[in-house]
């Protein structure tokens, strides 16, 4: 287990940059706005930078170098390491070393940015009045990449190259040199930083425990909006493991998009799914513990019989499940050794997983029909 990293005393250059950063966020860049206007170009080069720099710190950082979710193209590996320095969050190996933690000490001392020491500790003061003292003992996979090595040592390079001098030049070359520095450097830096920083703050104080009610992590809709799919965290610390965050298809999670267009295109693979019977069992044991615990604490009259139907349904639900997951697993098995199986066997074998995964539909919906049948249900397993 690795010692309690952080380490409380001021951060005079975290304080001092990203102070200065939402300053002049807050000053300059509107009085900008307000005295010259705002182009076209740059407002351009605002929307590509934070896309790029965005979307190289979720798919990049987090999906591709902290989680191991799917396996990248070497040139997507390059692009995420550049524009992922643009963000300034530090190397991928600093950030992911200290996200690996957050999950596996989540809430506790040993988490980078424990949301029990409160709201702003999570958000940012963890970067403002800590410091981390490096240990990379939980990135040694990463620690063999050669090009993840060399952004980590040359971070700085990388960063004021990918995220100061590549806009400024842009800026320069469409003559909006100022407007360039304000949104695409400045303003940019600033909503990045705070968008990525709601996901430990906002996303583990307020949302739907979806997965796991005993989380503190929780889906908010809205900074799955301005994160690029991230804000999904209740499932994420749940199936940290999985390149989705938005599990369901009209989940607003661009990140999950791009990764499945980049395996597409034959810049991803080994993209990594969570089993969807094992999603809907902690979906099914979230929405069951909600309503054990409301109802067992409430004196309703009618609460007992519901319970009992409730404990009936469910555990019908969760046989099915297990059913599920029990064939599922079976045929995955004979897929891989197929050599030693004939194709008989196998397609019977598919045949009874598509019956299974029915059994469980149906499962599910009677189950979802008694959770909607009383508005006590209802409101318990917040369905
Ligand atoms: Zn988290
Ligand atoms: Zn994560």
């Amino acid at each position: 287990m690795s010692p309690v990293r952080m380490v409380r005393t001021v951060n005079v250059v975290n304080l001092c940059f990203f102070g200065t950063l939402l300053l002049v966020s807050l000053t300059a860049l509107p009085w900008y706005a307000m005295r010259v206007g705002i182009s076209r170009a740059e407002w351009g080069l605002f929307l590509a930078f934070v896309i790029l720099t965005g979307c190289s710190i979720t798919v990049g950082y987090h999906r591709l170098f902290a989680h191991r979710s799917f396996q990248a193209h070497p040139l997507v590996t390059l692009l995420n390491l550049f524009f992922g320095a643009a963000a300034f969050e530090q190397s991928a190996l600093w950030w992911s070393s200290l996200h690996r933690d957050h999950h596996r000490y989540v809430d506790t001392e040993r988490d980078p940015y424990n949301i029990k020491q409160g709201f702003w500790h999570a958000h940012w003061g963890w970067l403002l009045f800590w410091r981390s003292a490096p240990d990379y003992s939980n990135v040694k996979d990463l620690q063999a990449d050669a090009l993840v090595m060399h952004q980590h040592r040359y971070y700085l390079l990388w960063a004021i190259t990918a995220g100061v001098l590549v806009p400024l030049a842009i800026g320069a070359a469409t003559d909006h040199l100022l407007g360039a520095f304000l949104l695409g450097v400045v303003g940019r830096l600033t909503f990045v930083h705070h968008s990525t920083w709601c996901i430990n703050s906002v996303c583990h104080v307020f949302g739907r425990a979806t997965y796991d009610i005993d989380a503190t992590a929780r889906d908010h809709w809205l900074v799955a909006l301005i994160t690029n799919g991230e804000g999904y965290h209740n499932f994420h610390h749940r199936f940290a493991s999985d390149y989705r965050n938005g599990v369901r298809w009209y989940h607003w999670d661009p990140s999950k998009w791009l990764i499945a267009a980049m395996r597409w295109c034959g810049l991803a693979r080994k993209l990594y799914r969570t089993p969807q019977h094992a999603i809907l069992a902690a979906k099914a044991a979230a929405e069951h513990q909600r309503i054990e615990r409301t109802l067992g604490g409430q004196r309703v009259t009618e609460g007992p019989r519901l319970l009992e139907l409730v404990r009936e349904r469910y555990a019908t639900l969760k046989a099915a499940l297990y059913e599920w997951e029990r064939w599922e697993k079976e045929y995955r098995r004979l897929r891989e050794t197929l050599s030693e199986a004939s194709q008989t066997s196998l397609l019977t074998l598919k045949e009874q997983v598509a019956a299974k995964r029915l059994a469980c539909r149906e499962a599910r919906r009677v189950w979802i029909a008694l959770l909607t049948s009383h508005p006590l249900l209802a409101r318990a397993a917040q369905v």
